[in-house]
């Protein structure tokens, strides 16, 4: 999203922070979660905090706090997913959810990439690279994905003590009930 004071993204909304980062005020029921990116739309800082008033202020978002509101809540859903497309498909290479993979670990993604993966030798003889570059990379994209959704579902995500099957926790459940075809954009 572009505005006047610069571009961002929505990471989600979350009620872990409940104080402004940007003005101080505390105890809101819940604050949106912003990342700054740059001119490529490559993230560009750290994460910030606003109540959703003060964001749409701060940032020149027009249509207000609801503005705001509407659209983090539809990036915290999109969060949501994509960590648990992340989690699938870490599991599906067999990688871990995190921390860095063993040697075994990569030997055994890498032979999975290329099964699943039908155009990547040719990707590589034109591009360069090696698969298991590619699985490094799937990774550490993955790990971000389910960083963002720690940021929004709170720290209870970060205990990797637990079975992260995601599918089941019951903000996921509520998630997809809320979720109808209308949500599903194909363009
Ligand atoms: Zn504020």
């Amino acid at each position: 999203m572009t505005t006047d004071k610069g571009n961002f993204r929505y990471i989600g909304t979350t009620s872990d922070v409940v104080e402004c980062e940007n003005c101080g005020k505390a105890d809101l029921r819940c604050t949106v979660i912003i990342m700054p990116v740059d001119a490529e739309g490559n993230d560009d800082g750290e994460p910030c905090y606003y109540g959703s008033t003060c964001a749409a202020r701060a940032l020149g978002v027009r249509g207000g706090g609801a503005a705001v509101r509407s659209a983090a809540t539809g990036a915290r859903l999109q969060t949501l997913m994509n960590a648990h497309d992340a989690v699938r498909m870490l599991k599906l290479y067999g990688l871990p959810l995190s921390g860095e993979m063993t040697d075994d670990q990569r030997k055994t993604a890498v032979r999975a990439y290329v099964r699943y993966n039908s155009g990547v030798q040719a990707r590589i003889a034109e591009h360069g690279g090696t698969v298991s570059d590619m699985v490094r990379d799937m990774l550490a994209r993955k790990h971000a994905a389910i960083a963002e959704a720690v940021l929004v579902a709170g720290a209870g995500w970060k205990d990797d003590k637990q079975p992260l099957d995601w599918g089941y926790r019951p903000e996921i459940t509520r998630c997809w009930a809320q979720v109808t075809w209308d949500d599903v954009k194909v363009d």
